[in-house]
């Protein structure tokens, strides 16, 4: 059950220790416009980049898959000249690459995608731009041509592991290419400009991609915040009510916990209204919301379900618990509109076993109905 009364953001607690440390090593390096995210935000934001580029990078992969057998089939026909292996060799690397690729696409485990992803870049590699001893025709035309496929991947990936451990395999390559053919005539120095030209697009490209899935990220939490939020109030609207409260109630039923539904309703709203204007009147409602949302604590629901009527659900509270609460809000309700002579009227009721939501909110709203009859300014409590 999560801890939190209504959708205001709970305040970020500030890491100590190691974690304060790990969040600074982190922070240096991390693209600017994440750093003010917290760190569940980063991971669910992570979780989002990786779901929406994995079909891409597999694609990537696949069209890795198919250049590397054109080269073997150009081999083949004498198109190009080869670099000492023999062309269904090269034929037999592209079909394992595109097997790679499905692979990837299908596999869950981000882990073991990183490895065949990187196995992929190793195969390409190797095929495409390390000869075997005694061959290097148009290596640095080759090399160039295999370095656009890790500015593509880099350009992908989220995870810090992932472009670190691709950054590694560009570089090993590199390292294990100019050992094998380091002859300056070969133009070696070539093929460390390439490694560090593709490592250093893919790392820009996947900046931007970085802020863009943030600003995306951002504006979702917004939107989604304002879809559930009561402007005037800062509690929790219909939408938000029907969509958090009734999962959790679901949530508290199924697990046996104690619910208790509350609602309020100004008394005579309308008459502070036409006596002291709209505005003081949507004065009177923040306020009450105010009452509501800072008495309510841990494990509570408010909403504001249109004009004047207010709701909150309680989770895992004892009756006397939500009962001690009704009564503060409505007397302290009624000290603060002194002035305006507000008060405000509840109706409570307490789950019974196997009851529902909507029928458990009719009786609470029936406490209400009866709270009002009753003259108003008052709590009832539901009887079965
Ligand atoms: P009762 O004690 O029976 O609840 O009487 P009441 O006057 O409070 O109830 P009624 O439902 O007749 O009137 C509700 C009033 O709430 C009418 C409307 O003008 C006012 N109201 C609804 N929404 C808002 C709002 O957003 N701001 C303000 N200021 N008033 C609102
Ligand atoms: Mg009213
Ligand atoms: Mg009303």
């Amino acid at each position: 059950m999560p801890d939190r009364s209504t959708q205001a953001a709970p305040p970020r607690a500030q890491p100590r220790g190691r974690a304060a440390l790990r969040e600074r090593v982190i922070g240096f390096w991390m693209r600017r416009s994440m750093r003010n995210l917290s760190p569940l935000e980063r991971q669910a934001l992570t979780h989002a980049q990786v779901a929406a580029t994995r079909p891409i990078v597999s694609g990537v992969i696949g069209a890795g898959a198919m250049i590397l057998s054109l080269t073997g089939l150009f081999e083949a026909v004498g198109l190009v000249p080869g670099i000492g292996y023999a062309w269904w060799l090269v034929e037999l690397a592209a079909l394992t690459v595109g097997a790679l690729a499905a692979a990837v696409w299908l596999l869950e485990d981000w882990r073991v995608r990183l490895v065949l992803t990187l196995l992929s870049t190793v195969l390409i590699g190797v095929f495409m731009s390390v000869p075997l001893p005694g061959t290097s025709s148009q290596l640095a035309l080759r090399t160039a041509l295999f370095h656009l496929w890790p500015i593509a991947l880099l350009a992908l990936l989220a995870r810090p592991t992932s472009i670190l451990s691709m950054i590694a395999v560009l570089l090993g390559l590199s390292w294990w290419r100019v050992r094998l053919h380091g002859d300056p005539s070969s133009g070696s120095a070539l093929y460390w400009l390439y490694a560090f030209t593709s490592i250093g697009f893919g790392l820009l490209l996947a900046g931007y991609k970085t802020d863009f899935a943030v600003a995306v990220f951002r504006m979702q939490a917004r939107l989604r915040r304002q879809a559930v939020t009561d402007e005037l109030t800062g509690l929790f609207n219909r939408v938000g009510w029907n969509q958090d409260a009734s999962a959790a109630y679901a949530a508290a039923a199924r697990r046996g916990h104690p619910v208790s539904l509350v609602f309020f309703d100004i008394d005579h709203f309308k008459a502070v209204n036409d006596r002291y204007g709209h505005d003081t009147g949507d004065r009177v409602l923040q306020q009450l919301g105010r009452l509501m949302k800072s008495r309510a604590g841990a494990n509570t629901w408010c909403a504001r379900l249109g004009g004047e009527e207010f709701v909150t659900l309680f989770v895992g509270h004892t009756p006397d618990a939500v009962e001690g609460y009704v009564q503060r809000v409505r007397r302290e309700f009624e000290e603060g509109a002194r002035d305006q002579q507000a008060t405000v009227s509840a109706g409570v009721a307490h789950r019974e076993p196997g009851e529902g939501f909507s029928q458990h909110l009719r009786r609470a709203d029936q406490a209400l109905y009866a709270a009002k009859q009753g003259g108003r300014n008052a709590m009832v409590v539901s009887q079965v």
